[in-house]
């Protein structure tokens, strides 16, 4: 197991100052424990780079009382400076869905999780807040994907689009638009086709449904274990269809959490919900205490 942060710290500090105000040379010391922590959290090196000197600034003079140690005082500041980047504005899990029928696009890589996620918000949306939601499958390069979400559908009691063979993408939007406004639905989810790496096509596809379904959420799931590949991914997704959240997924694996820092610091996109295990009620707002405690340690 790592060695937590606290631990490390007032590993240092007990070489260090005992009481008074952090100096800075206590500081630097310090920030070579912080800067092996973020990175065994797997947070990029030049977001750690970047962190650790806005905490530098916040640390260097802060006042040590009676009551908290050294290092205590250094994991309360580290502590605050995370939550801080995590957080976006607003609450993570308000979805904008006024205006019924609301689109909400759902974009990403194939075995991200886009499929079950899509799944576990409609069921959300609609225990929760008792929305009518419809689903429909656009990845027509993949029949298979688009009985999942059929089959998704039927256990979580959501409506799902019927499958019309030979259908493109666009006119599959078209269709579930067409669909919710008649049926009176809420909310209706597309769920866009996904593929092992970002390609010309992928996102040629994707924009042209967002340009007709003009989403009131365009969602990007990604796999919260693939650290800096994630990261990359959102940037590029953000950048040429525009997300307004991003969900990880696999939070229930054993990362330490660093990729939602890298991801918030990098692409400033919100993260909205964090996936937490395969079953349908595995999915939670994103909690900024919660991955700060995990980077941390
Ligand atoms: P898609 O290709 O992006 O649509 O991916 P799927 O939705 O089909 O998911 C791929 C696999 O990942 C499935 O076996 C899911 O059950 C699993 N999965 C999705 N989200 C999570 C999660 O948050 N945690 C875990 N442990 N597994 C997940």
């Amino acid at each position: 197991m790592f060695e937590n942060l606290s631990e490390r710290l007032s590993g240092v500090f007990d070489r260090l100052t005992k009481q008074g105000a952090l100096s800075e040379d206590d500081v630097r010391t310090a920030m070579r424990e912080v800067r092996v922590a973020l990175l065994e959290a797997d947070v990029s090196l030049p977001v750690a780079r970047e962190f650790i000197k806005a905490v530098e600034k916040k640390a260097t003079g802060a006042a040590v009382t009676k009551s908290v140690t050294p290092g205590q005082q250094v994991v309360k500041i580290v502590h605050d400076e995370l939550i801080g980047t995590l957080r976006g504005e607003g609450d993570p899990g308000a979805l904008k869905i006024d205006n019924p029928p609301a689109p909400i696009l759902m974009v990403g890589l194939q075995g991200s999780g886009k499929t079950t996620t899509t799944a576990k918000l409609a069921k959300r949306l609609k225990d929760r807040e008792g929305k009518r939601v419809l689903m429909a499958s656009l990845d027509t390069n993949r029949p298979a994907a688009m009985e999942q979400l059929a089959i998704l559908g039927a256990q979580i009691g959501v409506d799902t689009l019927p499958i019309v063979k030979g259908e493109d993408p666009v006119a599959i939007a078209k269709r579930a638009k067409t669909q919710a406004s008649l049926g009176g639905y809420d909310v209706y989810m597309l769920d866009t086709a996904g593929r092992l790496h970002i390609d010309a096509e992928l996102i040629a596809q994707a924009a042209a449904v967002r340009d007709v379904a003009k989403p009131r959420e365009t969602l990007l799931v990604v796999d919260g274990l693939t650290g800096q590949d994630a990261v990359n991914v959102a940037q590029e997704f953000d950048d040429k269809i525009g997300v307004t959240g991003v969900v990880l997924t696999r939070m229930d694996g054993d990362g330490r959490g660093g990729a939602a820092l890298s991801m918030r610091a990098i692409t400033g996109k919100p993260i909205r919900f964090v996936g937490l295990g395969e079953k349908m009620d595995a999915i939670e707002t994103f909690e900024p205490e919660r991955i700060a405690g995990r980077i941390l340690g």
